[in-house]
């Protein structure tokens, strides 16, 4: 087996947000160091910071506070965030976007008087979302790959990390073992500090929004290196995913919320707007009950024809919405709707994984040396992330890990790997060899379907128990799935069977995790106990793997800022 070796300081996984800040960050504290971003795709094509619509959170306006936003984000979150983290998050979200503008030349939309416009999403008390119209993540990542190219930063494309190696005493992370997509070649990447930012993804539901390259690869990895990982039993449903049909990708894709800020409507197959019915805030209360509100009316048939929703804009301003939601407009005139004069077909769709590598502060984990940032990170979103928290998350805390990276390599060395850790990562990326295909659709489409039916927005004991005896034979089927010994040159086969097997072990931690917590909160609804425990005594699942087996714990929320029934807002009105 060919096995390339590299070796660098910091070694970054992924190109969105958190993996590009990193860069940038970690460059500018010292531009001698040797820095290697490693991204599945292409560096500035791939990711969901690119995939981004709606905008960014931060508290610019005189009016807003960053205390104001931080009680959104936690009493939005059920009071589970980890409250430090939450406090980095809407403090140095400031400072990140005005280096997005100043410094790495963002534009963002502007009102007349010259200050940047921030609009209306769901869940928040103040209108403090920064947008570029309704593309805000290719304005982001276009302008950050830009600054990456231009400086002497290593670049691995196509390279698919597919496990974190350790050192020999098992202690510390000495490298990452990867796959070079272009050749199928195996390779040793040896760092001093790696960075974590593969960006979760809940692709494994029938319906999901983020992009095609994530798979859970970094979850998975985690996992499998024994870090513990909480809430990750809190997946986000995105209330407008597109329904155009099952013969097209487009079907998923979201909608973004700016639809509903700006009052958009949603109605069901009797063209009967029902949010009303629901919630006191319609269609401008949180993802959470309103994809709940969605699901119970498609359980109960009120459906679409073809089995979905739908949304309206036809009662507004026809030019308001078409100069406001240019992208969205274009979007489903691609599939056939009118946006702005129709009706557009809608079903809820996975789209962000709260849970993840339990970190600190300083985005270091419990494994020496390596670090995690953006969705790949759990604990700074709780029970559900708001609309515009997710981009603010990946760069304020990627900038956290290449500030910190920076000056933490410094003192360290490059780490012998353990070899015999090499080997058996090598043997377990090695599917079974056959003469033929064996066809990893329909595996698929049971994955889609399991999770979608009974690990998805409202859940029972029962269902979650049949899921994981499914997710099982799942895996035994895979395993069983032979592949041809043909080209591992861009071998999609292959790397199909690879992002199934992360997406089942990480399915598997989303369904125990879902088991585990006896309570409906946020995100995570359980049919069997719909009620929302004491918030006092809130606590947060904690998941680890031990050979082939998950344990888990219930570890109390620490209010290190506010108490449940308080606010910092009183204090600082
Ligand atoms: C359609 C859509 C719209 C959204 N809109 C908003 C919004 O309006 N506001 C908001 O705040 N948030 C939004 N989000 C969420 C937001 O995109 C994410 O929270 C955030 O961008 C994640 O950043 P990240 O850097 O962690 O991951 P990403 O940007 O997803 O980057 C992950 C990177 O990891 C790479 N990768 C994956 N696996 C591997 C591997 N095995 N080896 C090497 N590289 C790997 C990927 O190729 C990619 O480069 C949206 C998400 C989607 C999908």
């Amino acid at each position: 087996m060919k096995l390339r070796e590299l070796s660098t300081d910091i070694l970054i996984l992924g190109a969105g947000g958190a993996g590009l800040f990193a860069a940038l960050h970690a460059h500018k504290a010292d531009p001698a160091l040797r820095i290697a971003v490693a991204v599945k795709g292409l560096l500035g094509k791939c990711g969901c910071t690119r995939m981004v619509q709606g905008g960014y959170n931060v508290a610019l306006a005189q009016e807003d506070s960053i205390e104001r936003h931080f009680m959104d984000t936690i009493e939005g979150g059920k009071w589970l965030p980890d409250q430090d983290l939450a406090w980095k998050l809407v403090t140095l979200a400031v400072e990140r976007i005005h280096e997005l503008e100043n410094e790495l030349g963002c534009f963002f939309d502007r009102n007349p008087d010259g200050t940047v416009h921030q609009k209306a999403f769901a869940g928040q008390t103040f209108d403090r979302t920064v947008h570029k119209g309704d593309l805000t993540g290719i304005e982001i990542i276009n302008r950050l790959a830009e600054q990456v190219w231009a400086r002497k930063i290593d670049r691995l494309e196509e390279f698919r990390a597919v496990e974190l190696i350790k050192d020999r005493s098992g202690a510390a992370v000495a490298g990452v073992l990867f796959i070079d997509m272009r050749t199928g070649e195996y390779a040793l990447v040896r760092a001093k500090a790696v960075l974590l930012a593969t960006g979760g993804g809940p692709t494994m539901y029938k319906y999901h929004t983020p992009s095609g390259d994530k798979t859970c690869d970094g979850l998975a990895m985690a996992l499998r290196a024994g870090l513990p990982l909480r809430d990750m039993e809190m997946v986000q449903f995105h209330p407008t995913g597109l329904y155009a049909g099952t013969h097209t990708r487009m079907t998923g894709t979201v909608l973004e919320e700016g639809l509903r800020g700006a009052g958009g409507h949603l109605l069901n197959g009797a063209k009967e707007r029902f949010m009303p019915k629901y919630d006191s805030k319609a269609e401008r209360a949180t993802r959470d009950f309103v994809s709940r509100a969605m699901y119970a009316e498609m359980r109960a048939g009120r459906t679409s024809p073809n089995g979905g929703l739908y949304i309206s804009m036809r009662h507004l301003d026809r030019k308001l919405v078409e100069g406001q939601f240019r992208g969205m407009v274009e979007r489903c005139a691609d599939c056939g709707f009118d946006l702005a004069g129709g009706l557009v077909e809608v079903v809820p769709t996975a789209h962000y994984m709260m849970g993840g590598v339990e970190f600190a502060a300083d985005c270091s984990t419990m494994l020496k040396g390596l670090f995690v940032a953006g969705e790949d990170a759990g604990g700074v979103h709780g029970a559900n992330r708001l609309g515009g928290n997710g981009v603010a998350n990946s760069t304020v805390f990627g900038a956290v890990a290449g500030d910190v990276m920076a000056e933490w390599v410094s003192k360290e060395g490059l780490r012998e790997s353990d070899t015999a850790a090499v080997e058996r990562a090598i043997a377990a990326c090695e599917p079974r060899i056959s003469k033929s295909h064996g066809s990893l659709e329909p595996l698929r489409e049971k994955l889609y379907e399991t999770m979608w039916r009974k690990v998805g927005i409202i859940r029972d004991a029962a269902g979650l128990g049949s899921a994981l005896s499914d997710l099982d034979a799942m895996e035994r089927e895979l395993l069983e799935t032979g592949i041809p010994d043909t080209d591992r040159a861009f071998s999609l086969t292959w790397h199909d069977w690879l992002n199934l097997k992360s997406l089942v072990q990480v399915s598997r931690a989303i369904a125990e995790a879902a088991l585990a917590r006896t309570d409906s909160r946020g995100a995570h609804f359980r049919e069997d106990f719909p009620n929302t425990g004491p918030l006092a005594s809130s606590a947060f699942t904690s998941l680890t793997q031990a050979g082939n087996k998950l344990e888990i714990r219930m570890k109390p929320v620490a209010f290190s800022r506010v108490r449940p029934g308080e606010s910092l807002l009183a204090r600082h009105p």
